[in-house]
């Protein structure tokens, strides 16, 4: 299940800005793209 553990790292590693859903790096503070500061991590599936 390797492969499962290192897709989901990678998706979950992400930011995805608010304003234009561009997926930013971890530690961004603002969006690279438009300069937005509203970036939330890219959530799980709840029912996963
Ligand atoms: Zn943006």
């Amino acid at each position: 299940m390797a492969r499962f553990e290192e897709a989901e790292n990678r998706i979950f590693k992400v930011k995805i800005c608010l304003k234009c859903n561009a997926r930013n790096p971890e530690r961004a503070k603002t969006c690279r793209k438009c300069g937005y500061k509203g970036l939330r991590y890219k959530a799980k599936d709840p029912r996963g």
